[in-house]
């Protein structure tokens, strides 16, 4: 992979039609630490985040040994690149035969469910294989309700006297037994854990049965930048949730209990920048080479305001209106198709032209993991680039570096 200094050196000299992914392997490595460090228990990277082999390999060196995983090719990849590390297969709702493939192929001992089938169909494999239920740790997820840009208790978990149930039927059947919850991603406020565990605390004491461990699931917000008109939402820090959630632990009792996380994004957001060309200045729009069927897929830009830089062409010696003034340009995505236009406009300066770049941050999470083929567009050219976003020259003007502040 080539490296560069910064995206803008990697932009000037490769003057890239195509969209670039832009990787910061240190970047990564420090906040996977940090995450680790904060954290009082084991932490499992969700590989649905990102699960390129350069990530799952720079989480791994930065000494991340457990893997929430979904699917057989997500085993297969981190297989492939941690051979040691340990699987957490954390899909609630699954076919019989990959669970067979997760215990069988894999030796997956940590599995999740919200419902009496997924029992039905992980005992016929424990009994196939002939396997000691005792050796599986079986997480139930719980249903929560709180804030966040995604909520995912719509879809899965089991509601709270569910819950009771599921984790006594298991307990009779000789697994080890868990509670999990996921919380939803980038959540907006600190209580959002505390009712998840309050919740997790009436299950376990209705249920009486041991509780092997306790996984606080993904969610953790990472920085994002904010509309520079709009007044900027108030955030919690990492370090501030990692308070309260090590606190509110302790409080329901689960302090003693085995910990797990899965956190995705907020390991991996920072650690990827895009350079996309603007192919066409038409009025106050941009036609950019990259949209929501690649990297800014619809879902993310509707509630994520990502923060971007202006990288001017050299080459454009003219040029209309004051470099040093704002304004806000709608982007039209790279596909022929009425949908690829983002939700949210790109602050950038006035002088933004045919054959400038942008370079949009902190794209990491659920961006390239989103990409499709669509209309024969597919960005998958990658350079290395050692500068932090926020530290590749002040952000002039345009949109949105809050977070640094
Ligand atoms: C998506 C997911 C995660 C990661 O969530 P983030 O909000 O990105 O931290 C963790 N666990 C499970 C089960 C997930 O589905």
């Amino acid at each position: 992979m080539q490296r560069f200094e910064t995206a803008r050196d990697a932009a000037l000299t490769l003057r890239p039609d195509r969209p670039v992914y832009c990787f910061r392997p240190d970047v990564l490595k420090a906040d996977a630490r940090r995450f680790a460090g904060l954290f009082p228990g084991k932490t499992a990277y969700a590989v649905k985040t990102n699960g390129e082999a350069m990530v799952l390999k720079a989480v791994s060196e930065a000494g991340i040994s457990a893997f929430d995983v979904a699917s057989p090719a997500e085993f297969a990849a981190v297989r492939t690149v941690a051979p040691d590390a340990e699987m957490l297969y954390m899909h609630p709702v699954k076919a019989q035969s990959d669970i067979r493939l997760a215990l069988e192929a894999f030796g997956i001992r940590v599995i999740a469910l919200d419902h009496e089938d997924e029992i039905a169909k992980l005992t016929r494999v424990v009994k196939a294989l002939d396997i000691d239920p005792g050796s599986v740790t079986v997480f139930v997820r719980l249903q929560t309700k709180g804030h966040a840009a995604y909520e995912l208790s719509k879809k899965f978990g089991a509601a709270p006297a569910h819950a009771v149930e599921l984790l006594q039927r298991l307990h009779r059947g000789g697994y080890r037994v868990g509670i999990c919850f996921h919380v939803g991603s980038q959540i907006e406020d600190a209580d959002t854990y505390e009712r998840a565990l309050a919740s997790a605390d009436w299950v376990r004491n209705r249920a009486g049965v041991p509780l092997a461990a306790l996984d606080v699931g993904g969610g953790f917000p990472a920085e994002y930048g904010h509309d520079p008109n709009r007044k900027a939402p108030r955030m919690p820090s990492l370090d501030e949730i990692m308070a309260r959630l090590g606190n509110d632990i302790v409080e329901y009792g689960f302090g003693d209990v085995p910990l797990v996380a899965e956190p995705g994004r907020v390991i991996v957001a920072r650690a990827f920048s895009l350079i996309v060309r603007v192919l066409l200045r038409k009025g106050r729009r941009l036609y950019i080479n990259d949209g929501i069927w690649s990297s800014l897929s619809d879902s993310w830009t509707g509630k994520i305001t990502l923060p971007a830089r202006f990288i001017p062409d050299p080459a454009i010696r003219t040029r209309n209106g004051d470099a040093g003034r704002t304004a806000a340009f709608r982007v039209c995505g790279g596909t022929c198709d009425s949908v690829d236009i983002l939700s949210r406009p790109f602050w950038l300066p006035e002088t933004v032209d045919t054959g400038d770049w942008i370079e949009i941050g902190h794209i990491g999470a659920y961006s390239m993991a989103l990409r499709t083929h669509f209309n024969g567009f597919y960005p998958d050219t990658f350079v290395e680039v050692a500068t932090p976003f926020e530290e590749g020259g002040a952000p002039d003007s345009f949109a949105s570096l809050e977070t640094m502040a």
